[in-house]
């Protein structure tokens, strides 16, 4: 859905966390109320810079690593953001919302929300799964605006010894900022040279064609910087359900939040992970189905595709991680009286 209110939003998106420009004393103000309300979340956030006596810190609360299957699995902390209850719950009952805000400790103007980045190694095998909201040196010109992007993968992955190169298949979930805004470095290299590029042919078929036209401006930036010139790239365009990206990789279609979004299940018969992107931006929405985010784009479609990867991780005991949850976003899904309940694990 693309509103004006959507594209305010997503204005406010880079004023706040991102401005370079004249309202910088507007934001130092925003940013020190945000830290006085929150100090633990301030330790993490990449725009403030970190002395070599917090590296220690940092890694610890900016990597969650364990094993799935045969993967060695590792979630990177790309970037802290926050959400607004007005875009998260748009049809939700006042009453009924503050009682669930209050339930998990938010509040209407401040739903902290990490962003994430996985990676999966085995052996030469190095999949990486979204790539953050990216990183520049220098400041964007966006519509007279001048932005940086501050997401900390690419340090990460640097301090952890992951080399660039060496990643072999990016998978991206959808063609939101958050998850392609890291493709491109901000001189237009690919980040990832050899790597193939695996995404949904409905994805890349919407964000192509003119039903994006109503789309927030700033999101279509993203995509003519980061996956308009995958065009003649190392492409591998999913075209189905369930289809495998390797062994142990396959994708499962959660179309709603966008046209062709995809999650993942990785592993084997012995365990699996369900990576749900961003079905459920949330907790709140897997008690609330029919609670609806102003970032989805097809609300019926975006529901149906919660009730189907709800079933799928419930009914086969899988571990799953959601993308804007508490990092790392991992947890299993419990179902008490016909309701859907999501259980917070490491
Ligand atoms: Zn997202």
């Amino acid at each position: 859905m693309a509103t004006d209110t959507n594209i305010d939003l997503r204005n406010a998106y880079y004023e706040e966390f991102h401005s370079h420009g004249d309202d910088h004393k507007t934001i130092k103000m925003k940013r020190r109320e945000f830290i006085e309300t929150n100090t633990k979340l301030i330790m993490t956030l990449p725009f403030l810079g970190f002395g070599p006596t917090s590296i220690d810190k940092l890694m610890n609360e900016n990597i969650y690593k364990l094993q799935i299957g045969k993967f060695q699995c590792t979630i990177y902390k790309d970037l802290m953001f926050k959400y607004l209850a007005k875009d998260y719950f748009i049809n939700a009952d006042k009453q009924e919302l503050n009682e669930y805000l209050k339930k998990y400790q938010i509040s209407e103007d401040n739903i902290p929300s990490p962003y994430i980045s996985m990676l999966l190694q085995d052996g030469q095998k190095k999949i990486l799964v979204d790539s953050g909201i990216g990183f520049s040196e220098k400041p964007i010109n966006f519509r007279g605006k001048e932005f940086v992007l501050k997401g900390q993968l690419s340090k990460l992955l640097k301090e952890e010894g992951i080399d660039r190169n060496e990643i072999t298949d990016v998978i991206v979930t959808h063609f939101h900022p958050d998850h392609i805004g890291g493709i491109y470095s901000s001189e237009k290299k690919l980040n990832y040279p050899n790597a193939k590029f695996h995404f949904h042919e409905k994805e890349w078929d919407f964000w192509h064609s003119s039903k994006s036209n109503n789309q927030p401006p700033l999101f279509k930036y993203f995509i003519e910087e980061n996956i308009t010139p995958l065009k003649n790239g190392n492409v591998n365009l999913i075209k189905d359900d369930f289809q495998e990206i390797c062994e142990g990789v396959k994708t499962v279609n959660a179309e709603g939040h966008t046209a062709g979004q995809i999650g993942l299940i990785i592993g084997d018969e012995t365990e699996q992970l369900l990576y749900i992107s961003d079905a459920f931006l949330h907790p709140i929405h897997m008690e609330r189905l029919d609670w609806q985010t102003n970032f989805d784009s097809d609300h019926e479609k975006a529901k149906s595709s919660r009730k189907k990867l709800l079933d799928l991780a419930y009914s086969n005991n899988m571990k799953v991680n959601a993308f804007h949850f508490d990092f790392p976003g991992m947890g299993r899904i419990d179902k008490e009286k016909q309701h859907w309940k999501w259980i917070y694990e490491k």
